[in-house]
């Protein structure tokens, strides 16, 4: 980056070292032109990407509501607390790993079904019965049939 004091490009990192518990690099630096010296800190972008409901418009992504729906989905099912907050771990980190600033609602249903299969068969079924709308009942039977045929 350039120099905030002269703008210049050339700088000269004198110390790096890790802040925050690891999650953030600290360095010093000093401009080649000045010798003013500053401070960077560089952290990972976190951000999530933002939603794109089916109707066109867009909202944060809101884990608090996908929370629900795995626990709704989980209700009175075998599965730890621990685990839900796996999948939701794992959820965000795929989420994030597409790059993308946007992504639609339809593929973060999906994302979540996808960590739900693994997790459980029957909570996966109420999950995606709700987020996929199924047309019809008979759809809602062959993803049944289909769980069973895959043991
Ligand atoms: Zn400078």
């Amino acid at each position: 980056m350039h120099c905030p004091f002269c703008s210049e490009t050339e700088t000269k990192v004198i110390d790096s070292r890790l802040v925050a518990d690891g999650h953030q690099v600290r360095r010093r630096r000093e401009c080649l032109a000045c010798s003013e010296r500053y401070t960077t800190f560089e952290i990972a972008e976190l951000v999530m990407p933002k939603i794109i409901k089916r109707d066109g418009s867009r909202e944060p992504f809101n884990e608090d509501k996908m929370r629900n729906g795995l626990v709704r989905a989980l209700e009175k099912r075998p599965v730890s607390v621990e685990n839900v907050e796996l999948v939701i771990n794992k959820v965000k980190s795929a989420l994030r790993a597409t790059g993308e600033r946007e992504i639609s609602s339809e593929m973060l249903g999906n994302t979540i079904m996808e960590q739900l299969k693994d997790l459980d068969k029957v909570a996966y079924v109420r999950f995606a019965s709700v987020y996929r709308s199924f047309e019809d009942i008979k759809e809602f039977g062959e993803e049944i049939a289909r769980l069973g045929d895959e043991k």
